[in-house]
């Protein structure tokens, strides 16, 4: 399936930039944090070249794209694998507004003070 290739090359990026990194520290005596903040930035970069096909409406089926079509009463029908995705494409006038808000814990509640236990 496609999108577990899209995973597979994501891990096969990381595992291949940790790799490259560890081996600049120890092999070229590096110094280990720029070493390990070039690392997480081509880290950084790397996932996101892979991610940026799902940032569009994609099937997941085939990755074949998937703006322009019709939400049916289950999804989205892919014109080329024929799949019904779950996420329907965004509306063409930008994100939607309103972000939910979180709901808070009751985890403000002070607690009494601990009766200390001096001898
Ligand atoms: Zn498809």
């Amino acid at each position: 399936m496609w999108i577990h290739r899209i995973r597979l090359k994501a891990l096969a990026w990381v595992v291949a930039i940790v790799i490259a990194a560890i081996g600049a520290i120890s092999l070229f005596a590096v110094p280990a944090l720029p070493a390990l903040g070039v690392a997480v930035a081509f880290v950084a970069v790397a996932l996101n070249q892979i991610g940026h096909r799902l940032a569009q409406p994609t099937c997941y089926g085939c990755g074949s794209d998937l703006s322009g079509r019709e939400p049916g009463q289950y999804g989205v029908e892919c014109a080329e694998c024929g799949t019904i995705n779950q996420v329907p494409p965004r509306p063409p006038a930008g994100p939607p507004q309103g972000a939910s808000p979180t709901p808070r814990l009751a985890a403000d509640v002070h607690s009494p003070d601990r009766p200390s236990h001096r001898a």
